[in-house]
């Protein structure tokens, strides 16, 4: 294939994919700029779950029947589409899981309680999303390890060299998110990364908001673990997936036990645990879900992740411009690299009251902590607006939405 030179987007044909985006909400127009908490989802992604509960649903891999073959073969696909999506190495690196929460799970109590004692050092970044803390703070309870936490400056940059600083021989793993979902900050993964290596450290890096708005290839960037959810990249709810390098995941014991992740189950001579990666999926998996994952990032792929990417930061900068004109508006997170995400907060008015007010306008936009309170709490703030958008926004729904915030800031002022 050639490079995508044309970065043109087709933006009628995109959101003629999303039927949601047709309906009106309180009278008016939907103007959806919610994407970092969940995407919409395209047809091709709907029809993919309507599909497998109407010709295929069967339980997979123990069958051996006609339809769990074809349940298996669709499952077992799109193990390989997320390898080649996020360019690792071979199929087996990839975990499927409910999401980015459930694999940061696997990995704090499958590799952590493998390979973490006291004293032992867990460095965390200070913009991660709770479900990159509260795994290890829940380790550090148990096992008595000890968190780090990498600070930030005012523009919403992670500190390189107070990170540096706090790498040392105790350090065992660094959490760290790709792209912030409360700043939109874009953090330079491969650097960290090279740093964490040199001092033995292993790296886990939270993809849930790159999946969605970049390439990412976890071989370039030499991300030991790398998670993201299927929801926010235009999947269903339910699935997500875990990378995790092959040596990595061999060495590890399983988390939960159950059926699917065994090679032979004997009380007398003991079990015997399944080949990476059905050693980490014990029970049924969420397999419709999982497909049409596949069937997401399909749509993804055929539009093209640069033009994607390409028109969401187009997007980014205009709606910064027009928001930075709005009187008493001050955008939380400046980070010279950043992704579609504006947080802020505005004097004399509530982010929740803006919030309520403003979808009554028919714009739906997030209000509240985005479950990193920490990074907020930094900032002075215990809440912001949050717009986050999506390749299906256009330039005319960010000016209605500037407007509609105009009106709403007019009535509470
Ligand atoms: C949404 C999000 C999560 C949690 O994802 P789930 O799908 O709820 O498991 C974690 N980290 C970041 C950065 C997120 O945006």
């Amino acid at each position: 294939m050639t490079a995508i030179t044309d970065l043109t987007l087709d933006l009628a044909a995109v959101r003629r994919d999303f039927p949601i985006l047709d309906r009106e909400v309180h009278g008016q127009p939907l103007i959806y700029l919610d994407n970092a908490a969940t995407s919409q989802t395209p047809v091709a992604v709907i029809d993919s779950l309507s599909d497998y509960y109407r010709r295929y649903n069967a339980n997979i891999h123990r069958g051996l029947h006609t339809l769990a073959d074809e349940a298996t073969a669709a499952f077992e696909g799109v193990r390989s589409k997320v390898q080649r999506h996020l360019n690792a190495f071979e199929p087996r690196e990839i975990v499927f899981t409910r999401g980015t929460t459930e694999a940061i799970n696997l990995v704090a109590n499958s590799w952590g309680r493998a390979n973490l004692k006291a004293g032992d050092e867990v460095v965390v970044s200070l913009m991660e999303h709770h479900s990159n803390i509260v795994p290890w703070q829940l380790l550090e309870r148990e096992l008595g390890i000890a968190i780090k936490v990498i600070p930030v400056d005012a523009r919403g940059v992670l500190d390189q060299d107070a990170y540096r600083g706090m790498l040392g021989e105790r350090t065992k793993l660094v959490c760290v998110n790709h792209i912030s979902n409360a700043l939109g900050t874009i953090n330079p993964i491969a650097e960290m990364a090279r740093d964490a290596h040199a001092c033995g450290a292993r790296i886990l890096v939270d993809g849930a908001q790159a999946v969605p708005h970049q390439a990412v290839d976890v071989q370039a960037l030499d991300a030991d673990f790398y998670a993201f959810s299927g929801h926010k990249v235009y999947g269903p709810m339910g699935a997500g997936a875990l990378y995790g390098k092959a040596s990595l995941l061999e060495s590890m014991p399983p988390w939960q036990g159950g059926g699917e992740m065994i090679s032979r189950v004997s009380f007398e001579r003991g079990t015997e645990f399944a080949a990476v990666p059905h050693r980490f999926e014990a029970g049924t998996p969420s397999v419709a879900d999982v497909i049409a994952m596949g069937a997401a990032l399909d749509w993804v792929n055929a539009l093209g992740i640069e033009r994607l990417s390409a028109w969401e930061q187009w997007l980014l900068d205009h709606a910064t411009q027009e928001l930075e004109q709005v009187d008493g508006l001050r955008i939380i997170g400046t980070a010279p690299q950043k992704a579609g995400v504006i947080s802020f907060v505005v004097d004399g008015a509530h982010s929740q009251d803006i919030g309520l007010l403003i979808d009554q306008l028919g714009v739906a936009i997030r209000t509240g902590h985005h479950c990193a309170q920490p990074v907020l709490n930094h900032f002075g703030v215990e809440a912001t607006c949050r717009a986050s958008l999506a390749v299906y926004n256009t330039p005319e729904e960010v000016d209605a939405f500037v407007e509609a915030l105009r009106r709403v800031l007019g009535m509470l002022r």
